[in-house]
């Protein structure tokens, strides 16, 4: 008998049918024999509608209050899920973060998880019930409603399969697996049987939505064996695993992820002195800024011109910030572009691979796609390009790394 974590996503839990065809499946698996816990998002478009209900209220909502109404669209689903397994004559009882006790720092809307109470999950299994937690929340040593961060119920997942040694943790969402890329952006992408968690952290930290980046970090800490599947279509989806030998003989680049979430930001004409950089990222990261690339060149004036990205919806704090340090500093100008992309190949292939950037260079600039900033880790290389040719570029590199579906290749 297994014990297996099933965290089922905002489409699968969208509508009442949806949630009763979730039912059915998870009775499927309890007849087998299983003991199953189960997590639910919020129904679809939910949490967007009550994040857009509080900026009616307030432009930037008190997070502590923002959590205690976010937490509620998880609660709905987890009473309806509960209702439609007793229905079907399967025991079954749902518990929100905070009865569960999934104790959390009190970082509001983007929590951390520090511990998870086993004990009354494991008593109701014990008694043969299946357990439907909501996901995305938990509570602080205050008792404090907090939640995860978008896309936090699959972290929920992974912390519950870990903290009951459960033999798999399965990502139920709307796509059968982990593709090269975004399904939804390259029809020609392909599923992966196996993807490692190095690459897949990439993946998710670099633009990927299907698996939150913090349950990848998790579940690669505490080894939980975790696979991405489709709700409601039978297949062996996409194993998330340890084990880099067999994906060395993969293709060099297992996927290309991408994201729009970043904005860029220029400084130019500073006086080109030691401590330069420290000048001006200093204060950016005082004001609690996260910044991502990083670009500087040096002008033959003895100036120097210095670019970096951060995420859009910290960019005007940002711009406040940089023109307060450009009159300090004597720079000349600062400027700014929200209409960037990032575009980034990951794989761990790319250890043993030389010219992999240059492939990718190549590839882009066949598409007259101009790159305006670079950079690269072991196993990815991550390029900034005009927003309005993401698409073109991410499908101009799925081919030249021959990723695309044999069906498609040279076309
Ligand atoms: P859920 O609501 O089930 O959590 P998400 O919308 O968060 O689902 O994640 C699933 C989506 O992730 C897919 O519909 C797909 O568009 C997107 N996605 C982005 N990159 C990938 C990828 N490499 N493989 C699969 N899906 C991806
Ligand atoms: N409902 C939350 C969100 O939309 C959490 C999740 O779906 O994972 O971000
Ligand atoms: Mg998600």
């Amino acid at each position: 008998m297994a014990l297996i974590v099933q965290k089922f996503g905002g489409t699968s839990v969208g509508s009442i049918e949806r949630i009763e065809q979730v039912a059915e499946k998870v009775k499927r698996f309890r007849e087998r024999g299983d003991d199953i816990v189960v997590v639910v998002s919020a129904m679809s478009g939910e949490t967007n509608r009550l994040i857009d209900l509080a900026k009616q209220v307030s432009d930037q909502p008190v997070p502590r209050e923002l959590d205690v109404m976010v937490s509620t669209g998880e609660q709905v689903t987890i009473a309806l899920l509960a209702m439609a397994l007793i229905k079907r004559d399967v025991p079954a009882v749902s518990y929100t973060g905070s009865q569960v006790r999934i104790l959390t720092d009190s970082a509001h809307t983007k929590a951390r998880i520090l511990q998870i109470d086993d004990q009354r999950l494991r008593a109701d299994l014990k008694a043969g019930r299946v357990v439907v937690v909501a996901g995305f929340q938990g509570v602080d040593e205050q008792g404090n409603i907090t939640t995860l961060g978008r896309g936090g119920s699959d972290t929920t997942g992974v912390a519950l399969a870990a903290a009951l040694k459960a033999d798999e943790c399965q990502i139920y969402t709307d796509v059968d697996g982990v593709y090269t890329t975004d399904p939804r952006v390259v029809s020609q992408a392909r599923r992966l049987t196996k993807i490692t968690f190095e690459e897949m952290l990439e993946m998710a930290s670099l633009g990927s939505k299907v698996l939150q980046i913090r349950a990848v970090e998790f579940a690669g800490k505490y080894n939980v064996p975790l696979r991405v599947l489709h709700s409601f279509q039978e297949g062996p989806g996409t194993l998330i695993t340890l084990d880099e030998e067999e994906s060395m003989e993969q293709p060099i680049i297992s996927g290309i992820a991408f994201n729009r979430d970043e904005a860029k930001l220029t400084i130019r004409g500073v006086p080109d002195t030691p401590g330069v950089a420290f000048k001006i990222l200093g204060p950016i990261s005082a004001a609690n800024i996260e910044v991502d690339m990083i670009v500087q060149n040096v002008a033959n004036d003895n100036t120097t011109d210095f670019t970096f990205t951060v995420h859009r919806n910290d960019y005007l704090g940002a711009q406040q910030v940089l023109e307060r340090t450009a009159q300090e500093i004597g720079a000349r100008e600062v400027s700014g572009d929200t209409k960037i992309a990032k575009v980034s190949i990951v794989g761990v292939g790319m250890r043993s691979h030389a010219g992999v950037a240059s492939r990718m260079f190549e590839a882009l600039a066949k598409e007259s796609i101009n790159i305006q900033m670079i950079s690269t880790s072991e196993i990815k290389v991550s390029v900034v390009i005009e927003e309005k040719y993401l698409e073109l570029a991410v499908r101009a590199l799925h081919t030249a790394f021959e990723l695309d579906t044999p069906a498609h290749q040279g076309e």
